[in-house]
């Protein structure tokens, strides 16, 4: 019988290997603008015809190609980027495998023209199936230029899996931006049918993002800076009005690569906590560098996904950077900084990378968040936010009336930017006077340079989640013995939640004891707390508690925390006599971050003599 095996034709093979790289006019677009970064073009312009399906053609002014490598780029495994496996784990270069002209030439029909500073000729090159068909020396300026015809002229049935031309035009779209905004100091155009669509001057990165995301960005971009040893992180996150419903404005790029990672966008959407709607996605932009050696780039050409050598880490920074940024604006209550339990406990966190270089990081501001008692939280003290609002308020050239000001801010105690920032040094109660309670809501308390209007609930809350943050992390609460225990029944599931509760509900000081048959007996209840209600509070912590539990952000004691002190606040519409409300207001300013609950409201607000002078005219 004769043999039956032998090797394919190199155009056959190369059709085949193109299918990996080349999947779609987009795939090309990708591989060609980052070919001009690659080259050092300071200005790469991509021309698009019928969504790339009749033309994609890149020129830039980059380096250009001599007249043997105009030919020798198309070859499989031609590349000048790298030269051995070493090199693999120290790539700067976008490309590397040297693959993506290969495959476009193996289905398309393909020109090239390119001319290097130090010649006097250009080359011009065509190719078809692979093959060199014409090459000629030809006039041009200093750069290159690729054209890619008829994608997949010669696999038909490759050419009909293209959809349609809006279809693809969006992925090519959606290439393009993401090269232009890993390289804004590059200009970067693109033309479709003749109409310029993107024209993006190179600048700073903030303007290249707007350029790209829509000026209604420009105020609304927060911007992320942590440098460490390790690590850095910079970028933009969108305020939390900017959030949306569907997936949109997301970018992370490690070492200028576009990635998707569902495992860092948790990670940020995680340091936007309580201050976006459950359902919608914050927008960012978010740049990662660090050392090639801890990244795999050699997975797929075509797929996004990218391997770290400590993924925790990297989560743990990009989490605490984009907090960071988010309470050095003012925007996030700076309660909610401490690092998931977890991730904080991690060696790589808790402490320096390696002994020798500890005096490095010790002085780097992230290193800091992460190891100031847990204070990823730590705030710079902002010396202009505070001012910000109620300057414009009074300028004359704001286009609010004063009135239309003052109604729309107090309308919404959400909007962040009108908290007041609690200043410790500037800000004391004065004590002796007495306190005015207004519509068993709110709490009047005179200060050394004005007044503060507090809010009951909200201050409570922000008082209990202290307190039960503490007990929950060691300093447990003192319980006061129930003189007649209450019996509990419940349910299977609620008996079994229960259960894992009981040990934080001991830290909390509850003491709850087992009786079988879904049968708890409450023994002790915090001491703080009246008695004679445990039964039902319980319930309700337990209906709280299953309310909060798909919610994987926290830990369980986090959430239960969280339910105890929303629970336990003292309620609006709730009478105070003089001691109360001393007490209330004197240990709300105990707290580590006074001016906002947990979830973000604001606890109080600060009324100082002179914005009150200014607003009387005086
Ligand atoms: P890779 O980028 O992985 O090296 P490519 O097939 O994309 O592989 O490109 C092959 C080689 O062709 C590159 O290594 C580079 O030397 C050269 N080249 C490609 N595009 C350009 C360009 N626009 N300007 C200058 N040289 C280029
Ligand atoms: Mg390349």
């Amino acid at each position: 019988m004769a043999n039956i095996i032998h090797l394919l034709p190199d155009n056959i093979a190369n059709q085949i290997a193109a299918g990996e790289v080349i999947q779609r006019p987009a795939s090309a677009v990708k591989e060609l603008l980052e070919n001009s970064v690659d080259a050092g073009a300071t200005e790469v312009k991509l021309f698009i015809t019928d969504a790339g399906k009749a033309l994609v053609q890149v020129i830039d002014n980059g380096k250009g190609m001599s007249e043997a490598d105009a030919k020798m780029c198309f070859e499989r495994h031609a590349t000048s980027k790298i030269k051995n496996i070493d090199d693999l784990f120290s790539i700067k270069t976008m490309g590397f495998r040297g693959e993506a002209l290969a495959s476009i030439a193996a289905v398309a029909q393909v020109e090239l023209k390119s001319k290097r500073a130090e010649d006097s000729l250009g080359t011009f090159v065509e190719i078809e199936n692979s093959a060199v068909i014409k090459q000629e020396a030809c006039a041009f300026q200093v750069g290159t230029s690729i054209s890619m015809k008829n994608l997949f002229f010669n696999v038909p049935a490759r050419r009909n899996f293209l959809k349609s031309n809006a279809a693809e035009m969006r992925h090519i779209v959606d290439e393009f931006i993401r090269v232009a905004m890993a390289f804004p100091n590059v200009f970067f155009s693109l033309t479709s049918n003749g109409q310029e669509v993107f024209h993006l001057e190179a600048g700073s990165l903030k303007q290249r993002i707007v350029q790209i995301l829509g000026t209604q960005y420009n105020a609304k971009l927060v911007s992320v800076n942590e440098e460490t040893d390790y690590m850095n992180i910079y970028g933009f996150v969108g305020k939390p009005e900017t959030a949306r419903k569907t997936r949109g404005d997301q970018y992370f790029f490690v070492n200028n690569r576009f990635i998707k990672s569902a495992y860092l966008n948790h990670a940020v959407n995680a340091a936007f906590n309580e201050m976006i709607a459950k359902d919608s996605f914050p927008s960012y932009v978010l740049y990662i560098d660090l050392d090639p050696s801890q990244v795999d780039i050699n997975v797929h050409p075509t797929k996004q996904e990218i391997k770290f050598e400590d993924e925790k880490i990297i989560y743990a920074f990009v989490q605490a950077a984009v907090k960071h940024s988010l309470a050095q604006f003012s925007i996030a209550p700076s309660l909610d900084f401490t690092l998931n339990a977890e991730i904080q406990g991690l060696d790589a966190v808790s402490k320096p990378f390696t002994t020798d270089k500890k005096d490095a990081a010790v002085s780097s501001s992230l290193y800091k968040t992460f190891t100031q008692k847990n204070q990823a939280h730590f705030i710079e003290p902002s010396h202009s936010s505070e001012l910000k609002h109620w300057k414009s308020f009074f300028d004359g050239n704001s286009n609010q009336s004063a009135e239309e000001s003052i109604g729309a801010n107090y309308a919404t105690p959400k909007q962040q930017s009108i908290t007041p920032n609690y200043q410790s040094k500037t800000l004391s109660i004065i004590p002796d006077t007495s306190l005015l309670q207004l519509h068993h809501t709110y709490i009047i308390a005179s200060t050394n340079n004005g007044f503060i209007l507090v809010h009951q609930q909200l201050a409570h809350e922000r008082i209990l989640y202290d307190r039960y943050s503490l007990a929950a992390h060691g300093q447990q609460m003192p319980t006061q013995q129930s003189l007649f225990p209450v019996e509990l029944d419940l349910s299977g599931a609620d008996a079994a939640l229960l259960h894992d509760l009981l040990p934080d509900l001991l830290a909390i000081g509850y003491q709850l004891i087992p009786s079988g048959n879904n049968r708890f007996v409450i023994q002790g209840i915090p001491a703080d707390i009246l008695a004679g209600n445990e039964k039902h509070a319980i319930e309700l912590l337990i209906e709280q508690f299953k309310h909060f539990s798909s919610d994987i952000k926290f830990s369980k004691r986090e959430k239960l925390v969280r339910c105890m002190s929303r629970q336990q606040a003292i309620k609006t519409g709730q009478a105070l006599t003089q001691k109360e409300m001393l007490v209330l207001v004197e240990e709300l300013f105990s707290c580590s971050s006074p001016n906002v609950t947990p979830t973000g409201s604001p606890t109080y607000l600060e009324f100082k003599e002179d914005y009150l002078d200014r607003m009387f005219g005086r």
